[in-house]
């Protein structure tokens, strides 16, 4: 191992963002990348909730874009660090990819609006971060405006999310009163100018006591209140514990507001400095160490084109360990072949860019013809796999059929790539004599891009029925248990490794199936344990 190689993967953030719509992800990564120089002017970030969410805007923006994989992953340099932010896509587009996007990412920035508090989106993708026990960073957004008080929030991460906060620094006021906030590790103020939010006037002070706070701020009762928070902070709150931050356990929460670019340049430090390099992963032949110089990867993400003219996909590929070298070959381990990676693309803030060399940490873009499954392992010498990736509980069901039974071929293919690629998960009917086709997905705009794709793509029309489920549960039990089980509920299907799934409609529903059958046990995902 030589040391260029070391400290390139030592400075590697691998991480993704996670938020509710309208939290202000959008505005944030637009001022991230700023600071990176990796867009020259804040605001160039397209998003894609300008569309209205009808398929047909959706599709009209990868068609601009050619393929929408600029946004997906963004990569700039920032300061020593080789930052790599994923992208978790939100609104309708909000999909399984998006939570499998978390398995690529070594920690999560959690944003939060300060005036909502955590929501429903929030709440699904910090589940996926806890399974991971991934360090969890927490950005309180738009202090310009008026929200809830920041105690209040911290008790609502605690009671929804059930993760402890420590405030790395304080807001004094906010909204039309928002005057500071208080760095608790670096003893200083920072200045909001209302006029000019982004110029921020750093005062170093002694501590909370500090007489230049009441002079600088002029409120003789914000001032007061601010010094009985801190105490109340410093005496009941906990304690600075890198160790629990990097177990996922401890919040490091900062304040400010995205859109005035204030408090931004200061969460980039600290997150930087605290969040964690790329992380030893499990494989099935024990643990995979970034820094071995074996290069191996994961693919967790495969992006198909919507532009019928443009039929290519693009696989994602986690570097995990080692050294990427274009055209290098590595050993597709599932098809148990020899692969060469030629034409590899990297993902610049805005554009796709040829990539000679990559490290373990930074994600790179596969051209895939059709050779790659969500989960695939790629490694240069051995034949070892990462740990499966799991299947998340859709949210939306729908019963298919094709629409023109001569068509039937065409149709298992259509939908066997669709679910290769993770668009959608496809279940069969448990019991029934006459096998009936279920696909389930996280986000209800998948339905039209499945129906759309397996017409464009291969020329299947296909009947569509949704279905009034809202949850999957992975059931497992002994023997015994489950047979008493299986001969009693009635919306049973396998998914496509043949393991036993349960449908439910509400959560009443599934309360009473879990109370009746207290030996069996209910997955969220495919992750049996
Ligand atoms: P996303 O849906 O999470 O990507 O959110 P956006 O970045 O698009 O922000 C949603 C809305 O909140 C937009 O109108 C932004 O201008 C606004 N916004 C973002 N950050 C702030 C902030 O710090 N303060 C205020 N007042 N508005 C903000």
């Amino acid at each position: 191992m030589t040391i260029s190689f070391e400290k390139e993967v030592k400075s590697r953030k691998t991480f993704a963002i996670i938020s509710h719509p309208d939290a202000g992800k959008t505005t944030l990564t637009e001022k991230l990348l700023y600071f990176g120089g990796a867009i020259r002017e804040a605001g160039t970030v397209k998003g894609r909730k300008n569309s209205k969410h009808a398929l047909s805007d959706w599709m009209e923006i990868e068609k601009q874009r050619g393929i929408s994989v600029t946004s997906s992953v963004m990569e700039f340099q920032y300061k020593d660090y080789h930052v790599n932010i994923l992208d978790t896509p939100g609104h309708e587009d909000f999909s399984e990819d998006t939570y499998r996007t978390l398995t690529a990412a070594d920690s999560a920035t959690m944003l939060i609006d300060v005036a909502k508090g955590v929501e429903a989106q929030t709440i699904k993708l910090f589940k996926v971060c806890r399974m991971r026990g991934i360090p969890i960073f927490t950005f309180i957004n738009k202090l310009d405006r008026q929200g809830k008080e920041p105690f209040e929030l911290m008790e609502e991460l605690e009671a929804v999310l059930g993760i402890r906060s420590y405030p790395m620094n304080w807001p004094i006021g906010m909204g039309l009163n928002f005057k500071a906030v208080y760095d608790r590790h670096n003893k200083r103020l920072e200045l909001y100018n209302h006029k000019n939010p982004s110029k921020v006037d750093i005062i170093q002070v002694n501590g909370p006591l500090d007489p230049v706070i009441d002079e600088t701020i002029n409120d003789d009762s914000l001032v007061k209140q601010f010094r009985e928070e801190i105490e109340l902070l410093d005496v009941a709150g906990d304690q600075f514990d890198l160790d629990l931050i990097n177990s996922g356990q401890l919040t490091p929460a900062f304040f400010g507001s995205a859109i005035s670019n204030f408090g931004v340049q200061t969460f980039l430090n600290h997150f930087l400095e605290m969040a964690p390099s790329p992380v030893p992963r499990n494989s099935n032949e024990g643990i995979v160490n970034p820094l071995d110089s074996n290069f191996s990867g994961f693919v967790f993400k495969i992006q198909a084109n919507m532009n019928p003219a443009h039929r290519d996909r693009i696989a994602f590929l986690r570097i995990t360990s080692g050294i990427f070298k274009k055209g290098m070959n590595v050993n597709h381990v599932r098809l148990g072949k020899p692969l060469r990676l030629a034409q590899p693309t990297q993902f610049l803030a805005q554009s796709r860019n040829n990539v000679e060399e990559a490290y373990a940490g930074d994600i790179i873009g596969l051209f895939d013809p059709g050779t790659f499954r969500i989960g695939d392992t790629l490694v240069e010498n051995g034949s070892f796999e990462f740990d499966e990736m799991p299947h998340f509980s859709p949210e939306h069901f729908c019963a298919i059929a094709v629409k023109d039974a001569l068509k039937h071929k065409s149709f298992e293919k259509g939908i066997h790539q669709l679910t290769e690629e993770g668009a959608i998960q496809l279940f069969k009917t448990y019991q029934k004599v006459v096998e009936q086709q279920i696909v389930g997905v996280v986000g209800v705009l998948q339905f039209e891009v499945l129906e759309h794709r397996l017409k464009a793509e291969y020329k299947v029309d296909v009947r569509l029925e949704r279905l009034p489920f809202s949850y999957a549960r992975w059931v497992s039990g002994d023997k015994k248990d489950l047979e008493a089980f299986t001969r009693t509920q009635r919306n049973l299907v396998k998914d496509r490794d043949d393991r036993l799934v349960v449908l439910f409609e509400n959560d009443y529903q599934m309360r009473t199936a879990q109370d009746k059958y207290p030996k069996i046990k209910f997955f969220e995902n495919s992750f049996i344990k």
